[in-house]
């Protein structure tokens, strides 16, 4: 056993040269994203291997739930991104591709684990501004609006409940 468990380990030891399509399913807490991700990680990696190096496609779909900034409601996001990762045996690998970060291949440990460029992957879906949606007019479409003018932060302010979600949602 490995001390570090990897969670989407990639064998590369046991693939022949040539395209494979790998695909993996993993729960949100095991690759340390935060509780607003509630559904398993869909995670497929098209491979392409070659003696010298292995280069991956990787799509990632799931959803994360965040409160809505507006009325709080429940908002769910989906994730639904792809990215390109190289890895190569030793530095012989061209320098080529765009956007492509070449990353060495461990001999004694031919494993690569994509986690944290899941992980990562998978936050920046999450955009700073999280509301309802909008109309075809920018309007937000939130069922329970809280219009600027009607000062219902004001109105709120003495409420602690109130205070807790807006500090919680300033730390994030
Ligand atoms: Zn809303």
């Amino acid at each position: 056993m490995n001390s570090k468990q990897k969670h989407i380990p990639v064998r590369l030891a046991g693939l022949g040269d040539g395209v494979h399509e790998l695909l993996f399913t993993v729960s949100p807490a095991e690759i340390d994203l935060p509780a607003e991700f509630q559904q398993e990680l869909a995670v497929r990696i098209d491979l392409d291997k070659t003696h010298s190096q292995a280069a991956l496609h990787v799509f990632v779909q799931t959803a994360a739930v965040y409160p809505c900034d507006r009325c709080l409601e429940p908002v769910t996001i989906p994730v639904d991104t792809d990215f390109r990762l190289v890895y190569a045996h030793d530095n012989s690998a061209e320098h080529g591709e765009d956007e492509s970060e070449i990353r060495q291949i461990d001999n004694n440990d031919p494993v690569i684990d994509v986690s944290e460029d899941v992980r990562d992957a998978a936050l920046l879906c999450i955009p700073m501004r999280r509301i309802c949606g909008e109309d075809e007019n920018g309007e937000p479409t939130c069922k329970d609006a809280i219009p600027p003018e009607h000062n219902a932060e004001t109105q709120r302010t003495n409420d602690p409940r109130w205070d807790k979600l807006k500090s919680l949602n300033l730390d994030q």
